[in-house]
This record gives structure tokens, C-alpha cells and sequence, in this order.
């Protein structure tokens, strides 16, 4: 589904799908040259980052590999605690390994340093990360992000792999949430 399809239930429209489209392209390029000759170990963070991992692996001109993790943050509603709890490890050992985290999007942080905290615990050869979107509010957090797609105000927006009440994930453009919809 496309912004057209949910006209009244978005306040306003941040990027459309081709855009996102042109913008993954362009990460994946940089991407397959960063990381030429290596054997790279894409992570994705379910369930936000099944879309850009989708577009992202097959934008690349390289060999990679997947693989997932599902973790649940403990936090009063909409607010990130920072306190996590994995859902779904790994199946891959990744000690010895180039690691590049797929992220949908970026708040505090809070979620991200967790991650990557339990992550180098593992001691990958490198442990780098890439998030679709990201908020005012990561640019203070101590988390490094290598690649990042698109800045977004301090909204809640749905769409691409981001969702409100499991809903509007499949939404190929990316939108701030009408408040009527969850008021
Ligand atoms: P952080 O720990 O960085 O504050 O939170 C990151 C997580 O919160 C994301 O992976 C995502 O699940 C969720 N999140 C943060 N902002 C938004 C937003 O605007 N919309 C949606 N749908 N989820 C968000």
C-alpha cells in the first residue's frame, strides 16, 4: 500500500517510496565498496528492519549473509527504556566476523546500545551500523552510526518496516501518524 491508500490516517508524508528506493540503492553501493573482498554478515533487528534488509541485500552487488535477531524493550509505551531482552539470538557465531547491524530507525539510542554492547561482547573483526531513519535525538546518543538513510523529525511516523499496533508496516512511502488514529 502506498500513502494514497491511507491518505486520512497520515498527518504528513516525509518520503516516498522511490525515494526510499533510490536512497537504499545509493547505501548499498557504498556499501559493496566499503566492505570489497569481505565476507559480510548483515543483522537485521526484527521485525522494523525486514523491509530494508529485503531492499538493502538486493540493491548490493556483493555476496552476504543474514541473519536476525528479535528483542523486546521494556519501556512505558512509546518511550524507549534502553532495558532489553532478546526474543531470538543469532544463529551465527559471529566472533571473527564483519558485522553490519540493519536498523529501521533510531530514538534514543537507548535500544541500539544494548545491541551493540552485547554484540562486541561476541568480538566480531568488525561490528559497524546502518539504520534507514533516524531521529534528532540518536545524534546525542554514544551509539557510532556508519550509514544512515534519511533524517526524520521528532514524530511518530510509520511505514517501511515501521508500524503502529503491528499495522501500516507494509506502507512503501513513510509518514507521521495521524493523531486522530491513536487518540
Ligand atoms: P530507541 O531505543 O532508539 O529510542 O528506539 C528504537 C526503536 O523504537 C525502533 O527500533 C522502533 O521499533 C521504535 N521507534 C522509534 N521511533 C519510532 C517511530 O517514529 N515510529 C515507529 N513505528 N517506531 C519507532
Amino acid at each position: 500500500m502506498d500513502a494514497n491508500d491511507v491518505s486520512g490516517e497520515l498527518a504528513s508524508l516525509h518520503y516516498t517510496g522511490a525515494e526510499v528506493q533510490a536512497r537504499v540503492k545509493e547505501i548499498a553501493a557504498q556499501i559493496d565498496a566499503d566492505y570489497e573482498g569481505r565476507r559480510l554478515l548483515l543483522v537485521g533487528v526484527l521485525s522494523g528492519a525486514v523491509m530494508i534488509m529485503a531492499d538493502l541485500s538486493r540493491a548490493m552487488k556483493s555476496h552476504c549473509e543474514m541473519d536476525w535477531m528479535a528483542i523486546s524493550s521494556y519501556g512505558a509505551g512509546t518511550q524507549s527504556s534502553g532495558v532489553v531482552r532478546i526474543l531470538k539470538d543469532l544463529n551465527t557465531n559471529i566472533e571473527g566476523r564483519d558485522v553490519l547491524v540493519v536498523e529501521d530507525i533510531i530514538d534514543t539510542g537507548l535500544t541500539l546500545a544494548y545491541l551493540i554492547q552485547n554484540l562486541q561482547s561476541r568480538k566480531p573483526a568488525s561490528l559497524e551500523i546502518m539504520t534507514m531513519f533516524r531521529k534528532p535525538e540518536a545524534l546525542s546518543s554514544s551509539v557510532k552510526v556508519r550509514y544512515v538513510g534519511f533524517d526524520l523529525p521528532n514524530e511518530f511516523v510509520v511505514g517501511y518496516g515501521l508500524d503502529y499496533a503491528g499495522r501500516y508496516r507494509n506502507l512503501t512511502d513513510v509518514g507521521t501518524l495521524a493523531p486522530h488514529v491513536y487518540s
